[in-house]
């Protein structure tokens, strides 16, 4: 059978069409996984922040009263963003590409770990001193060509933010999710 009539089949008449058919179908060979890869996913919305649909699709635009929500963050500010989509495969894996490709606009990469447990470092300033901080130890950001970390602290409750380079921290490359 060609392979495309299974992939059909799975991906369109399985009882359960969430994302676990879609990952199941996916680990089933190379030539498979390629197929699946290449479905016609939405990767064109960027996650809100505020006006967030409750009852509404962002990926098929359909009224849906079971949404699911992906919630991630997104920028330096530490505000959340959210895109609403439906439960089955292709609405969700849409919303983890569009999730995806915001990152990569920003230049920013998920790692497959985190490049240490602890989201606590110490932050080394401009002025030669050393503080402790904060970080988000599962992303990294690229700036010309060298990878750095997003950290922050607190000072007279003002929240300060600084890009350290990766190397101030680890000798190892970033092991990036998704290319
Ligand atoms: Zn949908």
């Amino acid at each position: 059978m060609d392979l495309h009539v299974i992939v059909e089949i799975l991906l369109t008449y399985f009882p359960d069409q969430s994302i676990k058919i879609w990952s199941k179908t996916r680990i089933l060979n190379t030539a498979i996984k390629k197929i699946v890869d290449n479905q016609k996913y939405n990767r064109d919305v960027w996650g809100r922040s505020s006006f967030i649909h409750t009852s509404f699709c962002e990926m098929c635009e359909k009224k849906n009263p079971k949404i699911k929500m992906l919630i991630y963050p997104a920028d330096d500010k530490g505000s959340a963003r959210i895109i609403s989509h439906c439960d089955n495969w292709m609405c969700n894996v849409s919303a983890i590409h569009s999730m995806i490709d915001h990152y990569k606009n920003d230049n920013i990469y998920l790692l497959k770990k985190p490049f240490q447990k602890s989201t606590n470092v110490i932050i080394p300033r401009s002025n030669g001193s050393e503080n402790e901080g904060y970080c988000k130890n599962n992303c990294v950001v690229k700036r010309k060509n060298k990878w750095y970390i997003f950290t922050h602290w607190y000072e007279d409750e003002f929240k300060f933010t600084k890009l350290i380079p990766l190397e101030h921290y680890t000798e190892k490359s970033p092991e990036i999710m998704f290319e």
